[in-house]
């Protein structure tokens, strides 16, 4: 076998009835955001946009802040909460999207990357998610530590009874309580609560993985020395620096840090005490990490596994000084 016919082989296929369902989701999306625009009860307007705030929370702090990246540890039922809210995403298993995500980090921007960059916006954010796995998937997958996932019940029986629940949990609940209790129409229920909440949630968790292509400076770089400079000194702006501080909580999915609807959501967990061990990176961490990288001839993502220690320590003692 030739090379490219090689490169070739070891890619996924199109999947073309996702695809064809895709643009049935942003048709008729997009006739429920108009529905819900002029032709729906405030109930629904306020129900919807409910609905698709907690089912965003199960994406973001969620899938992508707690299971991918540890940022953070909570109590059982704010992680029951979240696959409950996760599950009406309708986006697929936790346990799938976590496998995916990272296996995009440790290989961002190459061949093994599922989200690959630099294939452009609309492979990165649309196409990929419609690909059937590449023949070397398994391969890849070998190489990605999931033992902290193998070892949770939350995202084991969420995976296992993935389709029934989400029949109950995405699609029967959310559809039927607005025809039920306040007399909304079901095909505006329909059209609503099921095909605009799904366009929206699915951009919302696709967008995790295309993001840099928006707001990045330099997106087919993992770790562009400029973009990451301009983050670590500023604190503010999307770059790539969520490539480099995976395990940080403040990170933003939709261009922001420290700030956001998910961000202050955890904030405020972590008021009412539901919400601990959260790993963030001081800005006397990172002078000191720049400062190394200068003097030092270690790379910057090296370094920042130092900077990670020291958020561990910080966040297992104010930790301590809470229980005390
Ligand atoms: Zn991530």
């Amino acid at each position: 076998m030739s090379e490219p016919e090689k490169a070739e082989s070891e890619k996924g296929e199109m999947q073309w009835h996702i695809i064809l369902w895709y643009i049935h989701l942003y048709a008729l999306g997009l006739y429920g955001a108009y529905l819900l625009l002029f032709y729906t009860s405030w109930m629904t307007v306020f129900f919807t946009l409910l609905i698709i705030y907690i089912g965003g929370l199960g994406v973001t702090i969620g899938a992508h802040r707690l299971w991918a990246h540890q940022t953070y540890e909570t109590v059982w039922y704010v992680r029951l909460f979240l696959v409950i809210t996760h599950t009406l995403a309708g986006v697929g298993p936790i346990y799938e999207w976590v496998l995916a995500h990272r296996i995009h980090h440790k290989y961002y921007g190459t061949e093994k990357d599922p989200f690959n960059p630099n294939k452009g916006f609309l492979h990165c954010h649309l196409i990929a998610n419609a690909m059937t796995k590449p023949p070397n998937y398994e391969q890849t997958v070998k190489a990605i530590d999931m033992r902290d996932i193998h070892l949770d019940g939350y995202v084991w029986f969420q995976n296992k009874f993935y389709w029934p629940l989400f029949l109950i949990i995405g699609i029967l609940l959310p559809i039927n309580a607005p025809a039920e209790y306040w007399g909304e129409s079901i095909v505006n229920s329909v059209l609503v609560l099921g095909f605009f909440r799904f366009a929206v949630l699915s951009n919302m968790t696709w967008l995790i993985h295309s993001g840099t292509l928006i707001w990045g400076l330099k997106p087919h770089e993992k770790y562009p020395p400029d973009d990451n400079i301009v983050f670590l000194i500023n604190k503010s702006y999307w770059l790539n620096y969520h490539y480099l501080l995976p395990w940080d909580w403040k990170c933003s999915e939709y261009g922001s840090y420290d700030r956001g609807w998910a961000t202050n959501t955890i904030k405020i967990l972590n008021i009412i005490g539901l919400v601990n061990r959260m790993k963030t990176a001081s800005s006397e961490s990172i002078r000191d990490a720049l400062f190394k990288a200068s003097t030092s001839k270690k790379p910057l993502n090296e370094i920042m596994d130092e900077v990670k220690e020291i958020a561990s320590v910080e966040a297992d003692k104010i930790n301590l000084h809470y229980h005390h």
